[in-house]
């Protein structure tokens, strides 16, 4: 079921959405060669708490982190360790926020020093695929419309679309109705319509989609080992339009 939020609804999910970017924001200059993800867990951790909200992935089945830090071939839901970034690692960090009982969601992939120009191609790519998704995603349309508009910027490239994991609905909490699918599945798929709040994440790899999940249960991995990329906005539906919700004021 597909739970629509009034106006003041989404004015909370705004707050929470807000304070992720502003998290975003100032994490991105720590995201360095030399930094632990488990450094960047302890910071972003801080900073939600000290700004009265919940980091709403920890315990979240049981996942340990406040964020997801996925590196190189690592796709999603990375567990934050005591491992050192380098040069040349394209970290992707993800984090949801509990603000007041209002959720939030959103995920950058930063370049970390000098990379191929290839996988600065990726993220590029991947970022310019949210953009697009997000332009789709207007009241009328269908959810469809999204992964369409996703597969269109990213096909001409042959990137991997991740197909086993897919945006959501979010604001009540983390993981809602619908599922938002970054390439084109077959079957109904909903109407878009004023309320909706969607976190829309295309997550591209730089050769073939499928993806793995490593022994720890958790770390999705691409399966030939190479690069990927993930970016991530919510974003709520107006009476006739759309607005990102995870920008800062
Ligand atoms: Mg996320
Ligand atoms: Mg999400």
């Amino acid at each position: 079921m597909i739970a629509l939020k009034t106006k003041d609804q989404i004015d909370r999910i705004r707050e929470s959405c807000r304070l992720l970017a502003r998290m975003f924001h100032e994490i991105e200059p720590m995201v360095q060669a030399g930094m632990t993800t488990l450094e960047l867990d302890r910071w972003a951790e801080n900073f939600i708490r000290s700004h009265g909200g919940k980091p709403a992935f920890k315990g979240y089945q049981g996942f340990p982190g406040t964020l997801c830090t996925s590196i190189n071939q690592e796709v999603i839901h990375g567990i934050p360790k005591n491992k050192k970034i380098v040069e040349g690692d394209l970290v992707s960090l993800d984090c949801g926020i509990d603000l007041k009982g209002f959720f939030s969601d959103m995920a950058v992939t930063f370049v970390v020093g000098e990379v191929t120009s290839e996988e600065k191609l990726l993220v590029e790519v991947t970022r310019q695929s949210l953009d697009a998704g997000i332009v789709a995603a207007q009241p009328g349309a269908r959810v469809r419309d999204i992964s369409n508009a996703v597969t269109s910027v990213v096909k001409p490239h042959r990137f991997g679309i991740v197909h086993q994991y897919c945006g959501h609905g979010v604001g009540f909490s983390q993981h809602e109705d619908p599922q938002v699918p970054n390439a084109v599945a077959l079957g109904t798929s909903p109407r878009i319509v004023p309320g909706m709040v969607l976190a829309i994440e295309p997550m591209i790899n730089l050769g073939k989609a499928e993806v793995r999940v490593l022994s720890d249960d958790w770390t999705v991995v691409t399966v030939d080992g190479k690069k990927s990329a993930h970016f991530e906005h919510t974003i709520a539906i107006l009476e006739e339009s759309s607005e990102v919700l995870t920008r800062e004021d």
